[in-house]
């Protein structure tokens, strides 16, 4: 029988009524003749909860034990989604990672998913089991330990899952009916797109559309997963939501297909390091092995031989980036007159794959960012995004004046 992912997020399995809503779905595809495969995240605000209790117990916690402890939201909707399910006479089960077994790296807390045996679960559904529910977000290491794939992972153990068992489409229920040109609660003139293609959700993901994890488009980019995103909440036909696809699948599409921001940005400036060769692999080496992910850089032109190094980072990362900068001047692995560091930027982008073919988007770009008053930090692009840092204050405003500037309510 043709097999069909379903990923329920955790507002969509908030409370047993909710379970027993997202189960009724589900029951609708089995009759469809389909063996399902649901993979459910946490009900809401567990992880945060769990999080939260690790934080409190261990400030510089044991990765593994981490794991243990923000894993087991999921086991508890698992085993609650497979009871509803068997109420309703549809014959299921639950899954924890560990007893498929979703394998992964040991990387703790952002694990990656390495190898999806399917026999188990397949011989299950040959023994006439119809859904397997599965504990999103979670696997096993090579050592035998719990691990997770890092928040918002239960999307990723749905696109994988759905290649393992070359499902027919992987469904991702949410609290939102779909993707849209920017944030609906930020912009009200956002638009639900009907589809989407990979590269574009990709970036739009990556720069802080919190939609769909970005790995989980990754994985449904390289392996062709349709990827369906949809509301829990509502009414569904074969429509409904938006479809993430192949760009061939998408006829007609604005240069411009959204308007990103991530809020919490900050922006360090080391000044005045020596401008010779290693010096940015000395820095951004440091900051690397300090697990600091670093977006934007920009290098400044030099004057006698030094020169300033700006780089954007999430707010959160700020503490343990200035910490092993210290340490790495302290120790003389480098030299720098100041670390300056401005905790108010955000990042805010365009993106498009028309803009391959189309040029002017930056220019324009910049003339409405100009003509709000809005000060640009750092610049940077690729092939299908533009993004800047700006002052937080304006982050809202530049959204919505982007989005109008590129008519983005309007359909292609
Ligand atoms: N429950 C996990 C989180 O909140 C994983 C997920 O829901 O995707 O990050
Ligand atoms: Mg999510």
């Amino acid at each position: 029988m043709p097999v069909l992912v379903m990923k329920f997020g955790g507002t969509s399995v908030a409370n047993l009524d909710r379970i027993r809503r997202a189960a009724k779905r589900v029951g609708v595809e089995v009759a469809k003749g389909y063996d399902v495969i649901v993979i459910v995240s946490a009900m809401s605000g567990e992880t945060n909860k769990l999080v939260g209790y690790v934080d409190e117990t261990s400030p510089l916690y044991d990765a593994r034990e981490y794991d243990a402890v923000v894993s087991s939201g999921e086991n508890v909707t698992a085993g609650l989604m497979a009871l509803t399910l068997q109420e309703m006479d549809v014959p299921a089960r639950s899954w924890q990672g560990w007893q498929v077994p979703l394998k992964t790296s040991s990387a703790h807390s952002q694990a990656r998913i390495e190898e999806i045996p399917t026999d188990n679960i397949n011989a299950k559904f040959g023994e006439g089991m119809r859904v397997a529910v599965v504990a999103g977000f979670q696997g096993i290491s090579e050592e035998g330990r719990i691990t997770t794939l890092g928040r918002g992972g239960s999307d990723t153990t749905a696109v994988a899952f759905a290649a393992a068992f070359d499902a027919e489409r992987c469904d991702i229920y949410t609290d939102v009916d779909g993707v849209y040109t920017t944030d609906p609660r930020i912009c009200s003139k956002a638009r639900k797109l009907d589809k989407i293609a990979f590269e574009e959700m990709l970036e739009l993901a990556s720069l802080g559309a919190k939609v769909l994890q970005t790995r989980s488009v990754e994985l449904a980019m390289r392996y062709k997963v349709k990827l369906r995103v949809l509301s829990s909440f509502e009414e569904q036909s074969d429509e409904a939501g938006t479809l993430v696809c192949d760009e061939e699948e998408i006829m007609e599409s604005n240069v411009v297909a959204g308007v990103a921001y991530s809020r919490d940005e900050a922006k360090m400036t080391l000044l005045s390091v020596a401008d010779r060769p290693g010096i940015a692999s000395i820095i951004f080496g440091c900051l690397s092995d300090a697990g600091v992910n670093v977006d934007m850089i920009v290098q400044n032109i030099s004057e006698d031989g030094r020169t300033d190094m700006t780089y954007s980072l999430p707010t959160d990362q700020v503490k343990r980036a200035e910490t092993a900068l210290d340490e790495l001047k302290t120790s003389g692995g480098l030299n720098f007159a100041e670390l300056v560091i401005d905790e108010d930027v955000s990042k805010v982008s365009v993106v498009g794959i028309g803009m391959r073919s189309q040029s002017g988007v930056a220019a324009k770009m910049f003339k409405v960012l100009s003509d709000e008053g809005v000060n640009i930090k750092v610049i940077t692009t690729s092939e299908i995004k533009i993004s800047v840092l700006i002052d937080r204050k304006y982050m809202e405003l530049a959204v919505q004046a982007l989005h109008d500037a590129f008519e983005l309510e309007k359909a292609a």
